[in-house]
């Protein structure tokens, strides 16, 4: 994918055309600098500019809409994100209503999540975009097939279910989401062809929830104690991968599999953006 992405940037430069993604990080919660880092080495790594703005955690709502704005009206950048969670005195809906659908390359605004849900989005968000890619590039079959997806959040699971259940290449499944209310829950999981686990809780999902021969993807990415780990630290996914590798026919790896997809997905919005935004100055 990074090939394809990678001829698009090209495409654009050979045109003059000059490309930059601006990423805004309030304050320095660890695990955000480290996300926002990767994705600024994955546009040098595509020769894809990029700018990090980084504001003092006290940042009122005020200055960061004012700063929003300000990029939004910018003709440099064609697309930004704002580093989620911000503190609590952000109200983070507003944030992300104040981003110009355009440039909205994490596919939060609620226009193009609306446009999604109706099967004509300008963008896709980047996580359950990734794992779409994921079953199509391992040509694993979607078309009819029971997608149980544990999570209902706002970034993974709804979304994936309404991009699922489109018609169209890596949809056309039947979709079942389920959620800390959901009755019988390993019931609903081992009819599933495909599982998608996107819980928060390491290792939640285990071989007895899973039917023989499921594809199961593993969205978690969970720290846990290890004193064998360097750091005594380790990163575990949302599903008991040692145990359910036994029964399934195909497994995502934590680390490894969905986050890396997910940052793929992000430059492959970041391009999108870019080529609307040089098209629509073309047309002007
Ligand atoms: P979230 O907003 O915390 O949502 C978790 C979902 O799991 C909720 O819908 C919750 O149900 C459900 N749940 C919790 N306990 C449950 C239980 N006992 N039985 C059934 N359902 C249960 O999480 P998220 O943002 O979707 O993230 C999920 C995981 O994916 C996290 O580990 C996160 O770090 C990871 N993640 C990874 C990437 C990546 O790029 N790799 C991207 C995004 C997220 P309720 O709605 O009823 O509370």
């Amino acid at each position: 994918m990074y090939g394809e992405i990678k001829e698009r940037i090209d495409a654009l430069k050979s045109k003059g055309h000059s490309l930059c993604l601006a990423f805004v990080l309030l304050g320095n919660d660890p695990a955000s600098e480290v996300y926002v880092r990767m994705k600024d080495k994955k546009c040098a790594e595509l020769g894809m500019g990029s700018t990090t703005f980084r504001l003092p955690y006290d940042t009122t709502e005020e200055q960061l809409l004012r700063k929003i704005d300000e990029l939004n009206r910018d003709r440099n950048i064609q697309g930004m994100l704002v580093q989620l969670p911000l503190p609590k005195h952000i109200d983070e809906e507003k944030i992300i209503n104040a981003i110009d659908p355009m440039k909205d390359v994490d596919c939060f605004h609620p226009q193009n999540v609306g446009r999604m849900l109706i099967g004509n989005p300008l963008f896709l968000p980047a996580t359950p975009a990734g794992i779409q890619q994921l079953l199509i590039r391992s040509d694993i079959e979607t078309a009819g097939k029971h997608v149980v997806i544990v999570g209902r959040s706002n970034i993974v699971g709804k979304p994936l279910a309404a991009m699922l259940m489109q018609r169209g290449k890596g949809a056309d499944s039947t979709v079942t989401v389920v959620h800390s209310m959901t009755g019988r829950l390993a019931d609903i999981t081992r009819q599933a062809d495909i599982l998608v686990a996107a819980v928060g809780k390491p290792r939640f999902i285990t071989a007895d929830m899973v039917k023989d021969g499921a594809v199961v993807i593993d969205v978690g990415t969970n720290q846990i104690d290890d004193p064998t780990a360097p750091k005594g630290k380790r990163l575990v996914g949302d599903v008991d991968t040692e145990g359910v590798k036994e029964k399934a026919s195909a497994i995502t790896p934590v680390p490894g599999g969905v986050g890396p997809m997910t940052i793929c997905m992000l430059m492959h919005n970041a391009v999108t953006a870019a080529e609307h935004a040089f098209n629509t100055d073309a047309q002007k």
